[in-house]
């Protein structure tokens, strides 16, 4: 195994560097460094530009605007573009529904969708999740009945991210009740969130802030030939889905921006006759960090560096588990560093800075890194099952 970079690949990150540094608006950079919102327009923003430098669906067909990436160089696009605060494509577009189209799709919806999902043309979002359905998936209820060239979907999805500004959705629906296992009547249905009988309702976070919704379907009419792949087939394309995402959410060069961020701010927050970043004590602490996080780091490319066949590895599930606690330790150390300064929350009338009351609700926010993507019970017994072969 050979972890440091062959010259290529250093010319290869040279260059995407340059390209996420200058091309990318450095107010939307600086947002995404500071943890702020971002605007529909800005997530736009970002992937169009991505798109247009044939860096925003890397991982699909070549012939559909993917790359012949070696492993390392899918590895650097992701890691410099997290390091340089670059808003990553839509994840619902480049590794969700667009993969699962490119392979499982009929030619005709791969004309159809896969330019405009890739140029962010469509904003999609995923209608996996139930209120009884999230880590026993396969549970799931909403109903889609076959009358004549179209489907009548009837249910509810729950815990739809951004489903405000999406477009379209792609559904996991209950195509047959009888199947004798409950992952055998499951198919995978696209359509329109304008559809009538459709309806989205936000759902207020703990921070605050309205990241994810309800969607209930009444009587929604989707064409026939807007179901992916074959019918009852849906859970083996859910499969697949599930495994890109887990590859995608570990985070490292996020968690190395925010300890950068937290030791920054801790270099001006006073402490005894020093500042914070000198006290042996928060030291020791940041220094523990960073070397969990250079230890997930080095588990992460050792996994890229054996992963040439393309496939999901089962090791995703250790890259989510441990990216996303450390991505936890991260937002708590920069709401130590904030000790009181934390507590009024975007509060104009109050002189603590901005980053210190922002701290709190990014705090409380990232506790959802360890439930989304397969909670870190679910990717314990997966590591326990088909790595540990318990
Ligand atoms: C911020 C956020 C965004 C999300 N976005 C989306 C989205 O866009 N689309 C979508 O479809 N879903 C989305 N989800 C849903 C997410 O996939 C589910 O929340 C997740 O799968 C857990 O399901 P649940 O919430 O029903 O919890 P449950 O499955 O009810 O789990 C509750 C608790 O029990 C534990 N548990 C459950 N089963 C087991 C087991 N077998 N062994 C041990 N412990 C277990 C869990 O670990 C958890 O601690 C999102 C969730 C969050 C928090």
């Amino acid at each position: 195994m050979k972890l440091s970079l062959s010259p290529d690949d250093v010319a290869f990150r040279d260059e995407l560097r340059k390209i996420y540094r200058t091309e990318i608006p450095a107010d939307i950079r600086e947002r995404v460094r500071n943890g702020r919102e971002l605007s529909r327009d800005d997530i736009v923003t970002a992937h169009k530009i991505l798109n247009d430098h044939g860096l925003a669906v890397p991982n699909w067909p070549v012939e559909w605007g993917g790359k012949d990436w070696t492993p390392m160089q899918r590895h650097l696009w992701q890691d410099e573009m997290q390091l340089a605060s670059v808003p990553e494509p839509l994840t619902f577009n480049a590794q969700m529904v667009g993969p699962v189209i490119a392979h499982f799709g009929s030619q005709e919806l791969k004309e159809r969708f896969l330019p405009p999902t890739a140029a962010l043309d469509i904003w999609w979002c995923q209608g996996f999740s139930e209120p009884d359905a999230g880590s026993d998936l396969a549970s799931l209820r909403t109903t889609a009945v076959r009358d004549g060239d179209s489907y009548i979907v009837n249910g509810q999805k729950i815990w739809t991210t951004l489903a405000q500004y999406a477009d379209w959705i792609f559904c996991l629906v209950r195509t047959d009740p009888n199947a004798p296992k409950k992952q055998a009547g499951i198919s995978f249905l696209l359509f329109d969130v304008k559809s009538p009988g459709v309806t989205i309702r936000p759902i207020k976070l703990i921070d605050g802030g309205y990241e994810v919704n309800e969607v209930f379907f009444e009587n929604v009419r989707v064409p026939a030939d807007q179901l992916v792949g074959e019918e009852n087939m849906g859970w083996t394309y859910a499969k697949f889905l599930l495994g890109n995402e887990r590859t995608g959410i570990t985070g490292v060069g996020r968690t190395k921006v925010k300890i950068g961020v937290a030791k920054q701010y801790a270099a001006q927050t006073k402490s005894g006759s020093g500042t914070l970043l000198e006290d042996p004590v928060f030291a020791a602490r940041v220094a523990e960090l960073e070397n969990e996080l250079l230890a997930l780091e080095l588990t992460q490319l050792r996994v890229v560096s054996n992963s040439s066949d393309g496939k999901p590895n089962p090791a995703s599930s250790v890259l989510k588990l441990r990216g996303s606690e450390l991505q936890q330790a991260a937002t708590e150390l920069l709401l130590d560093i904030a000790g009181p300064d934390a507590i009024p929350v975007e509060a104009d009338d109050i002189a603590s800075p901005g980053w210190a009351q922002r701290s709190g609700p990014a705090y409380l926010n990232y506790r959802k890194t360890t439930i989304y993507g397969g909670s870190s019970e679910v990717q314990r017994t997966i590591i326990a099952s088909t790595i540990l072969g318990l």
